[in-house]
């Protein structure tokens, strides 16, 4: 046995401890790196009717979910709006501890109960992120620790669709060129696209401003495959919403499944396959993230989240 490399012995202890496909064996020794997509407003029975080949890609190659719950069970008292639905996407705990139920965050404890960024960085002061965000609330109240932070302030759908070509062109850039473990893209037109004409797979322009963002979403990942490092590095893609929509809104949402239900796609060589098997909650991906990373998790951080989707690691 001692003759076996010792990368060889992990890679076989994979192999016979998990139920998905066996990862390539040496991705245990890759470097991790982490992009976590967000997009406002997503409906999921409008993502799963619009064209969107470079999400279904991402989708394909990971675990996902289109009943993610955006709400906790232990705690729901907040509102289905973005204030509260970005914050827990953030920082991996539900409203009771950040203290974020609505868009004034009035009470917040961000601080407290940091984003994520913050959370890497308490273990690996060295490894960069970075930050895009075009609702400027994120920007404002909830991003720390952002080496590259780029945050715009949008308005209306079709600032929203400007700002978030200028969001993807700039975190392009970023991802091609610099080392960055962790990056978090935000796109805000399909929420306002769907205050202004509605939340539905039938509403023209809701699915174009879906259709629009996966475009980006693509450019994203093609920024990532032209790494010249890449072939030696282990990114796992997330992408998540805050909420869904009904009719042209999607406030107090508690008892709406098309607006507390969301999608949650784990994307990755690192990844399993298929739909996830359990219930996955918003939560769920700072820790998958911070678990990616092989970031320690501190009983302080008193995280609500559970890592989801990847293989295990011996
Ligand atoms: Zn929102």
């Amino acid at each position: 046995m001692s003759d076996i490399p010792r990368h060889l012995v992990c890679g076989l202890l994979v192999l016979f401890s998990q139920q998905f496909d066996p990862p390539l064996l040496v991705s245990a020794e890759r470097s991790k790196y982490v992009l976590a997509i967000g997009i406002d407003g997503l409906r999921t029975d409008a993502l799963d009717a619009a064209k969107t080949p470079n999400i279904d890609a991402l989708k394909k190659n990971g675990s996902y979910s289109n009943t993610c719950k955006i709400l906790g069970v232990r705690y729901q008292k907040n509102d289905t709006i973005s204030g509260p639905g970005w914050t827990s996407y953030l920082t991996g705990v539900w409203a009771d501890k950040h203290g974020v139920h609505d868009n004034e965050f009035g009470g917040q404890r961000i601080a407290r109960y940091p984003h994520f960024f913050n959370l890497i960085k308490q273990q690996y002061p060295d490894y960069k992120t970075a930050s895009f965000i075009d609702w400027y609330p994120i920007d404002k109240y909830i991003v720390s620790k952002a080496d590259v932070r780029v945050g715009f302030e949008a308005h209306g759908s079709d600032g929203y669709t400007v700002f978030d070509q200028y969001i993807a062109d700039r975190a392009v850039k970023v991802l091609a060129e610099q080392n960055v473990r962790a990056t978090m893209v935000y796109f805000g037109s399909t929420d306002e696209t769907g205050h202004r004409y509605g939340f539905h797979p039938s509403v023209p322009q809701y699915m174009r401003s879906i259709e629009k963002v996966d475009q980006h979403v693509g450019r994203l990942t093609d920024a990532i495959k032209s790494r010249p490092t890449y072939q030696q590095e282990d990114w796992v893609i997330l992408i998540s919403s805050d909420h869904g929509g009904e009719g042209k809104g999607h406030g107090s949402g508690h008892q709406v499944p098309t607006i507390h239900n969301i999608y949650l796609i784990v994307s990755g060589e690192s990844a399993g396959k298929g739909e996830f098997q359990g219930q996955v909650y918003l939560v769920d991906l700072v820790a998958t993230a911070l678990k990616h990373l092989e970031v320690d998790f501190r009983p302080e951080w008193q995280l609500d989240g559970k890592p989801v989707g990847l293989f295990p690691r011996p």
